[in-house]
């Protein structure tokens, strides 16, 4: 099912195939905001860009997200300054509230119809009051430090005891919407933006970049992709994880106002009105991507049940977030290639991090000075920081090398498999990823992951194939939904 977002949403014009070879100043790979962002900063700077989306616009995580917009984090400001210092601390929130005031600036400019507005955040515990958490004491005390307007609160109108924190001016919109937008600006600079056009090779070197119908020559290349393609270091400490969001509508007009965090542990809730509807939103439920663990979205129904008087649910999709190991995104160039750019690490802030990225992208390559550049650069190396992730995640990975190669069952052949069903199995020695769907096709693939050969798992609430090591993604038929992989699963002999 898809997100609420594309209630209303507008088509962007469909350009042919890209089928014959072209050659701009830089191509963006990667439509969602930070390709946009960086695509239209480049444009109305002059610069001959192209977009080239494997999918649609905002069809990524951007249009999978919550569509909040603040210039704290997520996971809170205290362990940041923790980590990182009063400094950066500070320089962070002035970075993501410049970014939230691009943001409000392109809507007024390019009259984006994305439902931008400015709503407080609420970061809420539902426990005893007395005595306050040192954990939200010390919230506290840092999102003031940065000169954010943090009061103590109660939670805004819901139907459950809970207090905390409420930090005033921060946003929300809708996240495809406002893409949309962007993409619509784009066109009329004259820029063109090619959909269902997966890039399979990109060869800085050569200025190039490859895709299944025709070669681009691009003195820049940015991967705007979420994560790297192919093989790059920072992919070795960053854990990726998987979200899920489910949309309601309510019995009367009670609907919370704001972006609200309730800590117990994690869930994340927002209204969003379309016309004459009101909807609920709740994202939660995270977990590692290729770590599938039952029904995350009934867990979530359940959830909106227990707390609001739900008339229907109406939508349910979810995402993914990558986590960088020492805190801080990884934006601009990346090492060994001065015309290659990257933007990840962004964990559940990235609505305001690949704005602030293609904004720093841009500058590099126009030769501008980006306040921001330093602070984010994608060669820093910050081992005291950034070592016990790294670890973490090669343990991970050796885990699940270890694991799933040498556990894997064995099958002489496919009929125990029911429609419906999925399994990674050994097959003659081989490792396949086999699936039957519910009216009987027999889908078989290879089960190693083409990224850094991991093997896949199922993941039964979106059906699909999920590699645990670095979060490539496949649909049943082997194509690639997102991550780092280029290419789709192999088909063995036998089952093309
Ligand atoms: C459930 C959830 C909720 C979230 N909510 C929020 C929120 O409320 N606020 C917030 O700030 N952040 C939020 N985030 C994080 C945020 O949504 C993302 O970090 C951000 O949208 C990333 O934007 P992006 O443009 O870098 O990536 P994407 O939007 O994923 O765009 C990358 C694009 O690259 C394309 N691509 C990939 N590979 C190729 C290829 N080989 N060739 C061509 N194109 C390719 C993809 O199809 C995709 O469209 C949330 C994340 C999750 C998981």
């Amino acid at each position: 099912m898809e997100a609420m977002w594309r209630l209303g949403s507008r088509a962007i014009a469909e350009h042919p195939p890209l089928d014959e070879d072209a050659e701009v100043d830089v191509a963006v790979i990667g439509a969602g905001i930070t390709g946009l962002t960086a695509a239209l900063a480049l444009a109305e700077a002059g610069q001959r860009v192209m977009v080239l989306e494997a999918g649609t616009v905002g069809g990524g995580v951007t249009g999978g997200s919550t569509g909040n917009l603040y210039a704290t984090l997520a996971s809170g400001l205290a362990p940041l300054r923790r980590k990182w210092g009063d400094q950066m601390t500070a320089d962070v929130v002035r970075a993501r509230a410049e970014a939230i005031d691009h943001i409000e600036a392109l809507v007024a400019r390019h009259a984006i119809e994305c439902d931008f507005r400015r709503q407080p955040a609420y970061r809420l515990v539902t426990g005893e009051r007395q005595p306050t958490p040192h954990d939200l004491e010390d919230e506290l005390d840092a999102l003031v430090g940065v000169g954010l307007e943090a009061e103590l609160a109660d939670g805004p109108g819901l139907p459950f005891d809970s207090w905390g924190i409420r930090i005033a001016r921060q946003a929300q919109f809708n996240p495809l919407h406002y893409v949309q937008g962007l993409a619509h600006g784009l066109l009329g600079e004259g820029v063109v933006i090619h959909q269902h056009a997966p890039v399979r090779e990109i060869d800085a070197g050569k200025e190039l970049v490859r895709t299944d119908g025709a070669r681009v020559t691009a003195k820049h290349i940015v991967q705007a992709t979420h994560t790297p393609k192919g093989i790059s270091l920072v992919q070795a400490g960053m854990p990726v994880s998987r979200e899920y969001a489910v949309g309601a509508r309510l019995r009367g007009d009670d609907y919370p106002e704001g972006i609200i965090w309730v800590l117990d542990p994690f869930h994340s809730l927002r209204s969003y009105r379309h016309g004459d509807e009101r909807y609920l939103l709740v994202v939660g439920e995270k977990h590692p991507t290729g770590e599938h663990r039952g029904d995350h979205y009934q867990q979530l129904r359940e959830y909106l049940a227990r707390h609001f008087d739900v008339a229907a649910f109406t939508h349910h999709w979810s995402a993914q977030q990558y986590s960088s190991p020492d805190g801080l995104p990884y934006i601009g160039r990346m090492h060994g290639r001065d015309n290659l750019y990257m933007a990840t690490g962004f964990a559940a802030d990235g609505l305001v991090w690949g704005t602030l990225a293609g904004r720093i992208i841009a500058d590099q390559i126009l030769g501008r000075v980006n306040p921001w550049q330093a602070c984010f650069g994608a060669r820093r190396i910050t081992p005291g920081k950034s070592a016990l992730q790294y670890a973490r995640e090669n343990a991970t990975v050796t885990k699940h090398m270890v694991k799933d190669y040498l556990g894997t069952e064995k099958l002489d052949g496919f009929d125990g498999i029911a429609p419906g069903q999925a399994r990674v199995a050994t097959v003659e020695g081989e490792k396949l990823a086999i699936h039957r769907t519910e009216a009987g096709d027999l889908k078989v693939l290879s089960a190693v992951c083409p990224h850094m050969k991991c093997i896949v798992h199922w993941n039964a609430s979106e059906s699909t194939w999920d590699c645990p090591c670095h979060g490539s993604r496949f649909d049943t038929e082997g194509e690639v939904i997102e991550g780092p992989a280029f290419h789709p699963l192999a088909r063995p002999e036998g089952h093309r």
